[in-house]
C-alpha cells in the first residue's frame, strides 16, 4: 500500500494534501504537478494576451493614486463610528449632500500642505473582509488604520490586526480612540503597542499615533494628514489610468429592480460605462456606474470605488475584475471559470474515492 510506505494514515473520508499527492505520485511513478487555481487562472488569462495584476500596465504613463485604507481593530473600539464620522464629516467639493449610500467603499478629500488629497476607505470594517480579499490573492489595501481604544487599551483582536497588516505588508498608522473618556488613558496605548512592536514616532519608531475621538470628531482631519503622510514616507502608490481597468469585486449582491449590483474598486486603468467585464465568473456590459453620492458617473479612475450595473449574474466579494475587448471574451473567461470550478469540486471528491480504492488494494 503506497499511503502507507509514505508513513501516512488515510482514512477512506479523509482528502490529502498536495504535498502527499506528488509524494504518493513519485513512489508509483507518476509525475504529479499541482498547479494552484491563482496559476490556473493566469493561464487562462494569458490564453486571451491578457495579464491582470500590478504589472499589467507596464512602467509607462505611471501617475499618483490616492491609498487605499481598512480599518481594523478590537470589537466595540469604534470601527464603525470613525468609518461613519469622516464619512459625515468630509464632503467632496461640489457635493453638497454628502455621502449617502453605502456602497462598501468610498472616497474623501482632505487637505495636505494646501494640497487636495484623496483617500479611499473600504467601508466594512473587520478582519474577515480583509483576509478574504487577501486569500483570493486581491491585495486591496495599501494601509491599515488600527483602532485601540483609550480606555481600554490593546485587546486580543488588536493583536491579531497588527498580525494581518504585518502578513499583508502593508503600514499600519494607530488611531487612539475615545480620548473623550474620563477612563482614557492614551499613552498607555502607545506603551502596549510598543510591546508588540508598534512603536510611536516620538518614541523613535515608524508609525505614527493620532490621539482622535470618533464620536465628538476629534482630530479626524489629523487622523486623515496621518494617513497621507504615511502613504507618502512608505509607498510610492501610482498606477496607470489610460489602460483598461482592473481590480476587485468588494461587495455584490441582487437588487430586485437593477439586477447585480457590484461595488468595485479600480486598482489601475480607468473603468467607463459601456466596458465589457468579467470579475470572478461573472461577465456582463456596464450599462451605469454608480458612486457613494448617488450620482451617475461615466468613468471612474484608479482608486475609485464604484457600483456597477451591467453584470448578468453576482460577483463574490475578493473576485478580481478586468474590462475586455469586447463580450464575447468576458463571457469566454467567466464560462471557462464556471467550469474550472466544477471540475475542481468533481476532481475533489475523485481524489477521495481513488484513495479509497487504493487502501483496498
Ligand atoms: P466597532 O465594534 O469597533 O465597530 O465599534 P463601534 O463603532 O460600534 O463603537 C462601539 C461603541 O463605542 C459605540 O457605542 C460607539 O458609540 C462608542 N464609541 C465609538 N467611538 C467613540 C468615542 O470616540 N468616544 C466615545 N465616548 N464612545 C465611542
Ligand atoms: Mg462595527
Amino acid at each position: 500500500q503506497a499511503m502507507f510506505h509514505l508513513g501516512e494514515m488515510v482514512t477512506a473520508t479523509q482528502s490529502v494534501s498536495d504535498e502527499v499527492l506528488e509524494l504518493l505520485g513519485q513512489e508509483m511513478n507518476y509525475q504529479i504537478q499541482v498547479v494552484s487555481p491563482e496559476e490556473e487562472d493566469r493561464e487562462l488569462l494569458d490564453s486571451f494576451d491578457i495579464t491582470f495584476g500590478e504589472d499589467a500596465g507596464g512602467d509607462e504613463d505611471l501617475l499618483p493614486r490616492p491609498p487605499v485604507v481598512t480599518v481594523m481593530g478590537h470589537v466595540d473600539h469604534g470601527k464603525t463610528r470613525l468609518l461613519d464620522t469622516i464619512r459625515k464629516t468630509n464632503v467632496h467639493e461640489g457635493e453638497a449632500g454628502g455621502i449617502t449610500q453605502h456602497i462598501g467603499a468610498y472616497q474623501v478629500a482632505t487637505n495636505l500642505e494646501g494640497e487636495e488629497r484623496l483617500i479611499t476607505f473600504i467601508d466594512t470594517p473587520g478582519h474577515e473582509a480583509f483576509t478574504a480579499m487577501r486569500a483570493r490573492g486581491a491585495t486591496s489595501t495599501d494601509i491599515a488604520v488600527i483602532v485601540v481604544a483609550a480606555d481600554d487599551g490593546v485587546m486580543p483582536q488588536t493583536a491579531e490586526a497588527i498580525d494581518h497588516a504585518r502578513a499583508a505588508d502593508v503600514p499600519i498608522v494607530v488611531a487612539v480612540n475615545k480620548i473623550d473618556k474620563p477612563g482614557a488613558n492614551p499613552s498607555k496605548v502607545r506603551q502596549q503597542m510598543s510591546d508588540y512592536g508598534v512603536v510611536p514616532e516620538e518614541y523613535g519608531g515608524d508609525t505614527m499615533f493620532v490621539d482622535i475621538s470618533a464620536r465628538q470628531g476629534v482630530n479626524i482631519e489629523g487622523l486623515l494628514e496621518a494617513i497621507l503622510l504615511t502613504a507618502d514616507a512608505s509607498l510610492d502608490l501610482r498606477a496607470n489610468p489610460t489602460m483598461e481597468a482592473q481590480g476587485v469585486a468588494i461587495e455584490a449582491h441582487l437588487d430586485r429592480g437593477r439586477g447585480p449590483v457590484a461595488t468595485v474598486l479600480v486598482q489601475r486603468g480607468t473603468l467607463r460605462v459601456g466596458d465589457s467585464v468579467v470579475a470572478g465568473d461573472a461577465y456582463g456590459r456596464v450599462r451605469r456606474m454608480i458612486n457613494e453620492f448617488d450620482e451617475d458617473v461615466t468613468e471612474a479612475l484608479p482608486a475609485r470605488p464604484v457600483q456597477v450595473i451591467g453584470f448578468t449574474s453576482v460577483p463574490g466579494a475578493g473576485d478580481t475584475f478586468l474590462v475586455v475587448e469586447e463580450d464575447r471574451v468576458a463571457r469566454q473567461i467567466a464560462d471557462r471559470r464556471r467550469a474550472r470550478l466544477r471540475n475542481a469540486q468533481f476532481a475533489a471528491a475523485r481524489k477521495r474515492v481513488s484513495l479509497e480504492d487504493l487502501d483496498k488494494a
